[in-house]
């Protein structure tokens, strides 16, 4: 309270050391790298209407004056004596690249994240927009006098038709046009340029059309009863003009995507745009086709677009021009200019973290946007995070649950195979028990399609002497290098480091080195061994390296060319493939005890989220998952499609633990070339953040600082890593204390500094 009255106190006028003076813009500029913090520059008077915020500005900056780009935040009316600032040198943009509601999320991105507004202002902006990619200069031409002055003029015939034309509106002309619309040739225009009739002027035009497809289209679905109550729950939001956060927990193919589309034809129909966030991984042909079929302007925002297409659907979007957005995480910035709605659709999904500066979460912006324009925000899953789940459970959100699939399919069958029984016993061999194997071949032999799970790739996990227990390790990472037999290499999978496979022990030379562990390219193998016959593809980071094979083999898939589908958690999410009737999942355990407090919520949301890719048809389906921990609370919770048992166990655990969504996580990692300084870093950061909160700490709130400790990944790249993480309950007072201590530490030039707030990778 005491601060913010002495900001409204400096803001007031009340020393005018100038009386006699008018007051005059100030432009407010922030810079995209460097330079921290926002400055002043007056704004000359002819510069006056084309200044405002959310344009850049060339500005001179530093003692030197280099010309720099900045991107002018506010304008303020103040007195300023003439030379007291310097001045804005040129305006950038013909229009705000930036709302007023975007300069506020960006500003509360700058402050929730703790990083710089211009740092998050250079990751909103496309590229290409800045580079106005797609775009060029042209010579157009516009008339200099006025139509009442024609008839003073001396003009032959063909000169007044092109000063008709050019004196109609007051536009600049391209000259091909004018030439055209008037039946002259250019030389006309030229001459009459040499009498300053008409002059030249260089404006921006856009090059290339948007490759705009014509889909059929389709009428919408009768929802079921349990979708109507979610579709009106949304409606309820929107209808009222404020906005609220409606939860929708359904069970996978309960048919969110069609209450997502009927929400968005009301707001399509007040003449507003909605704003549907995917996993980049689900932005496939047949999810951007559920709603080019049945909106007519859908915009698509992904990784994969050029600089100049991505500016290209900017623009477009920006237009007001389309209905529907849909894309990847960035897409929560499009830059619609009346928004009537965002979905988050598998809102659980981590890839909606951005793991570079500005480390913002997609789920925590579109809420704060969906509050700054008041309109709903809508989050669906099968598995929704804790963090949701709590929201809706202490009443912040609408929880509306669809527990029943379309048509009144059951949810598959799910069993355990537990793989502690000795493998004798067992009487397997490999890494499908002789009961999964049976599973296959019979839905095999009835005709149906089977997914296979498991989280690894490569051959073997780890490379290791059978002798002398030598594990081969990347040398910049602190990793088991694991083995691709395909390439004959073995791989780091952090930095990508690859070394031929070794073919005796590097440390004692025997020649018994094994390759053991368990990845995708093995179970491969096996599988071709198993099932000769049977058409098989594996999909995982490696073979999914090049643009479109993701859709090309999920197409195979879906026409049934290929019987069984095996991969990483890349096939466990969103697929509709009805014709499948067994999902296999190798090892469940796989993600169970990664050291990262999420551990148990990932299993559970990918066991349950593979299961769902079965039993979508007629034909019904069965799941069989394989782990070393059947009695596992995550997997039991699993096995029973139960979100809420799962939540129920592991709530009083984040609870009790001070994680969130009971507590706010901030992580810091420092790293170096040099394992010493970077220790020494984190112990010097620690400490002066705990110094600094006890200063300025009433006692009440949770500060609790765990480490400095060597990060689980304790090298990578070739650079020591050490982190700590603190956990509070009051995240703005945290903040306010990191950012005075970051503003006054310097650490070693050696020294990398990253700081996550709300982080999700824990390695
Ligand atoms: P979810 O996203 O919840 O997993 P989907 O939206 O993919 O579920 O829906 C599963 C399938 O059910 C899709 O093929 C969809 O076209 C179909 N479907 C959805 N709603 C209905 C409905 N009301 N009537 C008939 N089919 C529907
Ligand atoms: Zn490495």
């Amino acid at each position: 309270m005491k601060e913010k009255q002495r900001t409204l106190f400096d803001d007031a006028p009340v020393e005018a050391p100038w009386e006699d003076q008018e007051e005059s813009p100030v432009a407010v500029v922030v810079f995209g790298q460097g330079a921290r913090g926002a400055f002043h520059y007056r704004v000359p008077e002819e510069m006056a209407d084309a200044v405002c915020p959310g344009k850049r500005l060339e500005v001179p900056f530093g003692r030197g004056n280099r010309p720099r780009i900045g991107y002018c935040v506010d304008l303020l009316w103040q007195r300023v004596s003439g030379d007291r600032l310097k001045s804005v040198r040129r305006v950038l943009d013909e229009r705000a690249l930036l709302s007023p509601t975007m300069l506020k999320l960006t500003a509360w991105i700058a402050d929730h994240y703790l990083c710089e507004w211009g740092q998050v202002l250079e990751a909103v902006v496309p590229a290409g927009v800045r580079r106005q990619a797609g775009s060029r200069w042209r010579i157009f031409v516009r008339a200099t006098v006025a139509a009442a002055n024609l008839e003073n003029l001396k003009l032959t015939a063909k000169q007044r038709k092109v000063l008709e034309i050019l004196t109609r509106e007051d536009r600049a002309w391209d000259p091909r046009d004018l030439a055209a619309a008037s039946g002259c040739k250019e030389g006309v225009l030229k001459n009459l340029v040499l009498r300053g009739w008409i002059r030249k002027e260089s404006v921006r035009v856009r090059e290339g059309k948007l490759g705009r497809e014509v889909f059929a289209r389709q009428a919408p679905l009768a929802l079921t009863d349990e979708q109507r109550t979610a579709r009106d729950a949304v409606l309820e939001v929107l209808r009222s003009g404020k906005h609220g956060t409606v939860l929708i927990q359904g069970v996978t193919g309960s048919g969110k995507t069609e209450v997502y589309i009927q929400a968005i034809q009301e707001v399509v129909s007040y003449g507003r745009q909605a704003v549907v966030l995917v996993p980049e991984i689900s932005l496939t042909p047949q999810t951007l086709d559920r709603f080019r079929s049945r909106f007519e302007h859908v915009a698509v925002l992904h990784s994969h677009l050029t600089d100049v297409e991505r500016a290209r659907q900017w623009e477009w979007i920006a237009s007001g021009g389309v209905q529907v957005v849909v894309g990847a995480r960035s897409a929560v910035f499009a830059p619609t200019p009346h928004l009537g709605l965002i979905v988050l659709d598998e809102e659980h999904e981590t890839s909606f973290k951005q793991d570079e500066t500005p480390r913002y979460h997609a789920r925590d912006v579109a809420l704060q946007r969906a509050m700054l324009e008041n309109v709903p925000l809508v989050l669906g899953s099968a598995t929704p995070s804790l963090e949701s789940w709590h929201g809706a459970q202490s009443g912040r959100y609408r929880l509306v649950k669809l527990s029943r699939r379309i048509e009144d399919r059951p949810l598959p069958a799910v069993r355990t195979i537990d793989l502690r029984e000795p493998r004798g016993k067992r009487g397997d061999k490999g890494a499908i028990t002789r009961r999964l194997d049976a599973a296959v071949r019979q839905a095999l032999a009835q005709g149906g399609q089977v997914i296979l799970l498991l989280n690894r790739r490569g051959f073997a996990t780890h490379i290791q002497c059978a002798r002398c227990g030598y594990v081969v390790r990347c040398p910049d990472c602190d990793i088991a290098l694991t083995h691709h037999r395909s390439e004959a290499t073995a791989m780091c999978h952090y930095c990508d480091y690859r070394v031929p496979a070794p073919t005796r022990c590097p440390e004692c030379r025997f020649e018994g080195i094994h390759f053991s562990g368990l990845g995708t390219e093995r179970l491969e193998a096996e599988i071709r061994a198993r099932y000769p016959d049977v058409a098989c593809l594996r999909m995982d980071a490696d073979t999914m390296r090049s643009r479109g094979s993701h859709e090309k083999a999920l197409e195979a898939f879906r026409r049934g060319e290929v019987r069984i589908l095996l991969g990483t958690q890349m096939i466990a999410k969103g697929l509709d493939f009805p014709n499948v009737t067994l999902v296999g999942v190798i090892n469940a355990d796989t993600a169970l005890h990664f050291p990262d407090f999420r551990a148990a919520e990932r299993t559970f949301q990918l066991v349950t989220q593979v299961a769902g890719r079965t039993g979508r048809g007629d034909q019904g389906g069965e799941v069989w998952v394989q782990t070393f921990d059947p009695e596992n609370p995550a997997i039991l919770a699993a096995v029973r499609h139960d979100y809420e048992q799962f939540a129920a166990w592991e709530l009083p655990n984040r609870r009790s633990m001070h994680y969130p969504p009971f507590a706010q996580l901030i992580r810091f990692v420092l790293h170096s070339v040099r394992q010493a300084p970077a220790r020494l870093a984190a112990e010097t950061l620690a400490e002066r953040i705990r110094q600094e909160w006890a200063n300025a700490a009433n006692g009440e709130a949770l500060f609790r600082l765990l480490g400095p400790a060597p990060a689980p990944l304790a090298k990578l790249r070739g650079r020591f890593r050490y982190h700590f993480l603190i956990q509070t309950s009051d995240g703005e007072r945290l903040r306010r204390a990191i950012r005075s201590v970051l503003n006054d530490v310097r650490l070693p030039e050696e020294i990398a500094c990253t700081v996550d707030v709300d982080p999700i990778d824990m390695l």
